[in-house]
């Protein structure tokens, strides 16, 4: 029988408490101290795992401190120092080319709002929405590849489209829950629903999934 909406947001919600509740620590696992070094730091995060970046950064903030210092940086510099994130001249291009925008048009300050972030070069949807949820308090779905393969097995998407997946998600869960949610499923994909291996008997998710092999 199709699962009413009613009953898909009661599930939604016992999918959250049974996730707070094993990953009570679950949070943004890019380090950085600015919004600015966030919105870098999540360009740099394409294609790339965080602790790559997070190895990375320490040696970039300290070279590159203030936006204005990434906005008039050389290209070729900057791309030297991100190379071992992959994607190294074009992240160095959207990183250089969203400061000078963040510098000349935005008055040194990172935009608060998802339309002026996405019209910064380089920044998609899955970035401005990290920045809003991490750094502004807005309530904001980040979907990347965890949210992408986990949310379509537990059956709340069939799409593996973010934009359709993040508006579907809004209206299945809890507004106060959206930025909690994408580090919750990032910590649930690493430890246990892995790519190509779930570990579907010691998931505690088994009861709500319906893709749960036992
Ligand atoms: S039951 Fe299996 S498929 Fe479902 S969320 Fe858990 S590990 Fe993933």
């Amino acid at each position: 029988m199709a699962e009413s909406g009613a009953a898909r947001i009661e599930r939604a919600r016992a999918v959250v408490a049974q996730l707070k509740k094993a990953y009570p620590e679950a949070a943004c696992s890019l380090q950085y101290g600015t919004t600015h070094q966030l919105l870098v730091a999540t360009i740099l995060s394409a294609q790339c795992t965080d602790e790559r970046v997070n190895k990375t950064t320490p040696g970039l903030f300290q070279r590159f401190k203030t936006p204005a210092d990434f906005a008039y940086a050389e290209v070729d510099e900057l791309s030297q120092m991100v190379r071992s994130c992959g994607y190294h001249n074009q992240k160095a291009r959207s990183i250089q080319g969203a400061s000078l925008r963040i510098v000349e048009d935005f008055g040194g300050e990172v935009p608060d709002n998802l339309a002026e972030l996405v019209s910064l070069p380089g920044v998609g949807r899955k970035t401005a929405n990290c920045v809003l949820g991490e750094c502004y308090g807005e309530p904001a779905l980040v979907i990347d590849t965890h949210m992408v393969r986990i949310m379509n097995l537990l059956g709340f998407v069939q799409t593996r489209n973010p934009e359709k997946i993040e508006r579907e998600l809004s209206e299945i869960f809890d507004r106060d829950d959206w930025v909690k949610l994408t580090h919750l499923i990032i910590d649930h994909g690493r430890a246990v629903c892995i790519a190509r291996r779930p570990r579907c008997g010691d998931c505690v998710l088994a009861e709500l999934c319906p893709s749960a092999v036992r």
